[in-house]
Parts: C-alpha cells; sequence; structure tokens
C-alpha cells in the first residue's frame, strides 16, 4: 500500500459543523425534525418512543415520505414522457428495500415492480402486486423461477443470456404461453455517482454486448413462444448528472432504431441509479431535470433518426426509498483514540453494523449521524461510528462531528439508511437482524420483525431438542 491509498484521517469535504445537532435537509426524511426536548422524530414519532417501544437498533421508515417520492418519481417521468408525445413506466427496483409493505405503497402511486428472484417475486406477489406489472431481472434465474413467471404471467422477463433464452422459450412453449421479454444489454457506459466512463468492450456478467443484440433479438423473433419487447440498460447506481445516460441513450437508440426494420420494438428500458444525499456534500439532481434531461436526450436521438419515441421504462430502487429510512442505533461505549500527535478520534460504539448496513465495509460508502435522543452544546468531536462485530471494517459512519459528550445511552441516527441496508443484512455473529418500522401521521407499527436469537438457533441442526434422543 502507498501512501496515496492510505485514506486521509478526516475526508476532506467533511467539515466542522457549526451545529453538531442540525439536521441537514437533504440527507434526513423531509419531515424529520427536533421537538423541543431535542429529541428526533420521524413522520411525527419521537425516536426515544421507537426505541422504547421497539428496541435497538432498528429500521425506521417514513411511510409517507416512501410514497410521497414515488408520486414524485412517477410524475416527473409521466411529464417528461408526456412533453414528447410518449408514456413512461416507472418500476420499483425492489431489492433496495422490499417487504410486502412497501410494494402496496409504491403500488398504490401507480408504480410497477422490478424483482430479481423467486424470493422477491414471491414478496411482490404476497403484496397483491399485478403479475403483468412485474419485471423479473437476473442472470442466471433458474427454470423454477422462470416457469413460475411464466404461469404468473409475468410483464416481462429482462433475458440476459442466450442460454436463458432458449431456455425460457422451452418453458413458455411447453405451456402455450407467449413469454413477453426485454434483452439486457451493455451500453458499455458506466457512470458513478459524478462522471460516467464509456468504454467499446465489456469485462462483466450482466447483458449482452451492444454489438450482438441484432443477433440476439434476431433469435427472439425466431421463437414463436417468446415477443421481443425492446432493449433494457442498467448503467449504474448512485448517479447524479444525466449525461451517462444521455451517452447511453445515444448508442441504446442506434441499436433500437436498428431493429425497428425487423419488427415492433414498444420499450426501451433505460434502468435506475438515480442518485441520493448521503452527506452534506452530495448534491444530487432533482429527479424532474434527471427525467427531463434524459428524455430529452432519448427524444433528440429517435428525432435525428426519423423513428418514432418507444414507451420508456425506468427502474428507480435508491431514489424512491433510499432517504425515507433511518438506522437507530443505542450507543454502548465510546474511547477516544489518538490516530496523531494532534489528532483524536472518539469511537463511537453502537449496538449494530455491519450486519445491519453493510454498505461502508462493501463499497466503502459514506454516511452521517446525530445524537437522536437529545441536543447538546457541547463542541463538535470527531468521531468514527462502529458497530459491535469482531472486523475492523466494521464502520457506520467513516468520519462525522458529533458533539464531544456522546454518551453510553444516547440514541444515535444514521440516515438515508432506506435503501440497500435491510436488503443487505446479514447475521454475521449470530446478530438477529433488527425489525422495521413503519411511522405514518405519529403512528408507528412494525412492518417487518425483527429475528430473535431462536430464529436463529432454529436453523441449527445439531441442537438436541428436549424428548430427541
Ligand atoms: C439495482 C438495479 C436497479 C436499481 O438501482 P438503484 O440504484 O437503486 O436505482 C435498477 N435496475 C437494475 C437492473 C438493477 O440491477
Amino acid at each position: 500500500m502507498s501512501a496515496s491509498d492510505v485514506r486521509p484521517a478526516v475526508p476532506e469535504w467533511l467539515l466542522v459543523p457549526d451545529d453538531a445537532n442540525a439536521l441537514v435537509e437533504a440527507v434526513w426524511p423531509p419531515e424529520a425534525a427536533r421537538g423541543d426536548d431535542g429529541v428526533l422524530t420521524i413522520g411525527g414519532a419521537p425516536v426515544t418512543d421507537l426505541a422504547q417501544r421497539f428496541g435497538t437498533p432498528l429500521y425506521v421508515f417514513d411511510q409517507d415520505a416512501v410514497m410521497a417520492q414515488a408520486r414524485r418519481v412517477r410524475a416527473a417521468f409521466d411529464a417528461a414522457a408526456e412533453r414528447h408525445g410518449t408514456t413512461a413506466r416507472v418500476y420499483y427496483a425492489s431489492k433496495a428495500f422490499l417487504s410486502t409493505e412497501v410494494v402496496r405503497w409504491v403500488t398504490a402511486e401507480g408504480l410497477a415492480v422490478d424483482v430479481a428472484t423467486g424470493g422477491e417475486l414471491a414478496v411482490a406477489l404476497a403484496a397483491g402486486a399485478d403479475p403483468a406489472r412485474i419485471g423479473l431481472h437476473g442472470n442466471n434465474k433458474s427454470r423454477v423461477e422462470l416457469a413460475r413467471a411464466v404461469e404468473l404471467g409475468v410483464g416481462s422477463v429482462i433475458v440476459d443470456s442466450l442460454v436463458e433464452i432458449d431456455r425460457l422459450a422451452e418453458i413458455a412453449a411447453e405451456r402455450g404461453a407467449v413469454q413477453p421479454v426485454l434483452v439486457r444489454v451493455n451500453s458499455g457506459v458506466h457512470a458513478e455517482t459524478h462522471d460516467f466512463l464509456a468504454t467499446a468492450h465489456e469485462d462483466q456478467k450482466f447483458g449482452f454486448a451492444l454489438t450482438d443484440a441484432d443477433a440476439v433479438v434476431a433469435r427472439i423473433r425466431e421463437l414463436p413462444s417468446l415477443r421481443f419487447l425492446g432493449l433494457h440498460c442498467h448503467i449504474g447506481s448512485q448517479i447524479f448528472g444525466t449525461a451517462g445516460f444521455a451517452e447511453s441513450a445515444s448508442r441504446l437508440v442506434e441499436v433500437h432504431a436498428r431493429l425497428l426494420t425487423g419488427g415492433d420494438v414498444p420499450v426501451l428500458n433505460l434502468g435506475g441509479g438515480f442518485g441520493i444525499a448521503y452527506t452534506s456534500v452530495d448534491d444530487p439532481t432533482d429527479i424532474e431535470d434527471l427525467a427531463d434531461g434524459i428524455v430529452d436526450a432519448v427524444a433528440r436521438e429517435c428525432a435525428e433518426r426519423g423513428i418514432p419515441l418507444p414507451i420508456l421504462a425506468f427502474e428507480p430502487g435508491r431514489a424512491i426509498v433510499g432517504r425515507a429510512g433511518i438506522t437507530l442505533y443505542e450507543v454502548g461505549t465510546t474511547k477516544a483514540v489518538r490516530v496523531a500527535d494532534d489528532l483524536t478520534r472518539l469511537y463511537v460504539s453502537v449496538d449494530g453494523g455491519m450486519s445491519d448496513n453493510a454498505r461502508p465495509a462493501l463499497y466503502g460508502a459514506a454516511y452521517s449521524a446525530r445524537i437522536a435522543s437529545r441536543t447538546s452544546a457541547e463542541p463538535a468531536a470527531l468521531t468514527r461510528v462502529v458497530g459491535r462485530h469482531c472486523e475492523s471494517g466494521d464502520i457506520v459512519v467513516d468520519a462525522e462531528y458529533l458533539p464531544g459528550d456522546v454518551a453510553p445511552g444516547d440514541l444515535l441516527a444514521v440516515p438515508a439508511t432506506g435503501a440497500y441496508c435491510f436488503s443487505l443484512a446479514s447475521n454475521y455473529n449470530y446478530v438477529p437482524r433488527p425489525p422495521v418500522v413503519a411511522v405514518s401521521n405519529g403512528l408507528a407499527r412494525v412492518i417487518v420483525r425483527g429475528e430473535t436469537i431462536d430464529d436463529l438457533l432454529a436453523r441449527d441442526a445439531g441442537i438436541l431438542t428436549e424428548g430427541a434422543e
């Protein structure tokens, strides 16, 4: 490791706040606030009450914030599409956070649902989602999953390989069905937050090379049990600008136009990946501007080639649920660690960690935190919020300024944990996964119950139960 690989002790972007109690607006659920007593409220419920009722760690969702955001995202793409005389379809990418409740919330707002496994499909169905408004993803869907999708009449299967195309065609033919499919392609555009990188050749597992799309679609069109709907492309996640989407759209529309000479191509699916703010320096583009920018780019490309605009599909996950969720922890220990002659970092250990939020360990993701059970007038101290697991990389918030008197018993809230925290949770160190609570109008209810130690023990086939030999 060279010196330049070593992360600075304090990230350059992290500034000492004027007030280490202040809630940075873009990062917290829209209605998050502090009561007169300093206690953080989410959806009108004081977090001290939530912690008392449901324990910590605790995932808390503002239900109205999820629904409002689903409405807003859908309206943004609807309006952008309508300006160009076409329609938009917004699929909620359920892997971001999935439970039957969230499926009900987003489908009530007119969103369709994307799933990537039989398990995700089962949750969407249990919520009453219309199979015709479900998209099934995945680079290795099993025969059982494909058969289930065909039998249910899932609206689109996004095919990812030639093996899968033949497998799906056979399954549909056996059932006398015609399965609509999209073809996942790589546009060669990789977007990452602020920048995008465009390459000619891809070295990753998803999709077909754009140069193979014509042959792949020709193959599908020969198969009477499949119906080709269009191309699909997902360029990445946590993307802030429109440039990557515009570049990708340009490459896709060129192929889309060529495919039109061989038959119908009613849909173009541009995937998800719209970014949210995790820290005070993140400044994502408003979804309305993103929607306009992307749809304008597609419209321009279609106009240049004299082809009609297809139905445009999008698949936001994080952008729907990310900001609406927080995680609540209790501080267990604190420890001042001298990291340099002139720098002390206060380690704040909470009762969760990488088992309920894998993103910092997995991607080096940045988060922020606040003491949630009180405010404090103490000067801000540089802290690192860490979990209780047996890894030094078990970090929840790598660097944050918190009031210097942060202490055992304080509740700590980490905002913007609505996406990819619950869904990536594990039982590392045999820690039960926390419950998920939804709050609306000050009323809280469990939408996914927490695990117990008994739940975990129940899977161990070697435990001798009473009455056993
Ligand atoms: C993960 C994923 C999404 C959603 O990504 P977000 O960054 O959460 O918007 C959409 N489409 C596909 C194919 C995905 O794999």
